[in-house]
């Protein structure tokens, strides 16, 4: 009889060492380990990123190290343009920013920061979020993975909202007509995702500075291919 219950409690465990996991291995599923391909690790290198330069290229194939945070980091609230949390960003984009904020704001226009600088870490939970919300396949469609996102450069900001019908609010469309001219160009345009492996991002924009930006706007080119070409 007793050795019936030995056998029974050995089973019993063992059942609930297999659910346990089988529970911490769907969990691992659901947040797959964000590690960088050895060969995107190795571009960096080879590359030499200067991530301080204001013509880095960063996508899905020039990312940029684990540790490198950009030089002049400033409170966005110091400048009291309008944000929904307290964000950094380089304290060189920051004139150009005010600037802008506030001819839209003379032109009945609203703009607010969503989203600015964000360090690797914070790019390992944004990017597990939306690994989270839309699956792997479509995740990477739009978001970077840790180090490849413009956002650790401290020189790239989300607007208002992360929706595709903010390309026709007043903010969007002010955006896409007058941002150049503070420095500022969109980073993912529409019918691009073959060159900047993103699908379209009206409010994300980037700043590259008022005569790299005018350079861009003659040359015709979207963000990517000048980087590519001022390299
Ligand atoms: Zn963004």
């Amino acid at each position: 009889m007793k050795l019936k219950i030995l056998f029974f409690v050995i089973i019993i465990v063992f059942f609930l060492i297999s659910i346990f996991i089988f529970f911490q291995k769907a969990d691992e599923d659901k947040n797959p380990e964000v590690i960088l391909k050895p060969e995107i690790i190795q571009q960096t290198e080879s590359k030499k990123i200067n991530g301080d330069s204001l013509l880095v290229q960063v996508n899905k194939q020039y990312c940029l190290p684990q540790d490198y945070v950009p030089s002049g980091l400033v409170h966005i609230s110091e400048y009291g343009i309008p944000e929904t949390k307290d964000f950094l960003l380089r304290k060189i984009v920051m004139p150009d920013l005010e600037a802008m904020v506030d001819q839209a704001k003379q032109d009945g226009v609203e703009l607010r920061i969503i989203s600015a600088y964000r360090s690797y870490q914070n790019q390992i939970e944004t990017y597990n979020y939306w690994v989270d919300q839309l699956g792997l396949e479509e995740a990477s469609r739009q978001s970077a993975l840790p180090g490849c996102s413009q956002h650790q450069l401290g020189t790239a900001v989300d607007f208002n909202e992360l929706e595709f019908s903010f390309t026709y609010t007043s903010a969007g469309i002010w955006l896409s007509k007058n941002a150049w001219q503070y420095g500022w160009v969109i980073s993912f345009p529409l019918n691009s995702e073959s060159i900047t492996g993103y699908a379209y991002e009206p409010w994300h924009y980037r700043y590259i500075g008022k005569d790299n930006a005018l350079k861009m706007q003659k040359s015709g080119l979207i963000l990517s291919k000048f980087l590519e070409e001022n390299n």
